[in-house]
């Protein structure tokens, strides 16, 4: 079954390069589980040098990093959207991609962007420590990232995840 949904979500073996202007967005992907690597320091030599190695498409707005990419033949997406929602168009719509989704199960830490770990309750045993008791309550599925050990839970959320996939996948119909 996870194998025929992988295939109906190619979008998950992409791979991202996001600028250091394009923090906020890396996290994003990340939650929608695409791997997107991200430097707040890193000069743009090394920034090409890294997306060609790691075969990564570069996110950028800078223009000049774009034409340098592609006159590199890395690939790329220049974003001018005025909106995360529109960037997110224009990457997906660049790449050919005419759906995501949301799912918990395939996200990765916004912060170090490793595959989060599913932990049942009992499975931690500080869990009741870590997350809020009300959470800890109301929520069987957490998730953990096997660096920073940060746990998270769907709670609110997910919902605005939701949302913000469901318009976008509207938005790359209408495109497409
Ligand atoms: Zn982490």
């Amino acid at each position: 079954m996870k194998n025929v949904e992988a295939k109906q979500q190619p979008y998950r073996d992409l791979a991202f390069f996001a600028d250091s202007m394009h923090g906020s967005l890396a996290r994003k992907l990340r939650i929608f589980g695409i791997d997107t690597a991200y430097s707040s320091s890193i000069s743009d030599d090394r920034l090409l040098w890294e997306c060609n190695c790691q075969r990564r498409i570069l996110l950028t707005s800078d223009k000049e990093l774009f034409r340098r990419s592609s006159n590199k033949r890395i690939g790329s997406v220049l974003l001018q959207g005025r909106s995360e929602k529109e960037n997110l168009v224009k990457i997906f719509g660049e790449c050919n991609i005419t759906e995501i989704l949301f799912d918990s199960e395939y996200a990765r830490c916004p912060t170090c962007n490793l595959k989060l770990e599913e932990k049942r309750k009992g499975e931690l045993d500080d869990l009741k420590n870590l997350v809020p008791t009300k959470s800890f309550l109301v929520y069987s599925h957490f998730y953990q990232c096997s660096v920073c050990k940060k746990i998270y839970w769907e709670g609110s959320h997910k919902p605005s995840l939701v949302s913000l996939a469901k318009s976008v996948t509207q938005e790359l119909s209408r495109i497409s």
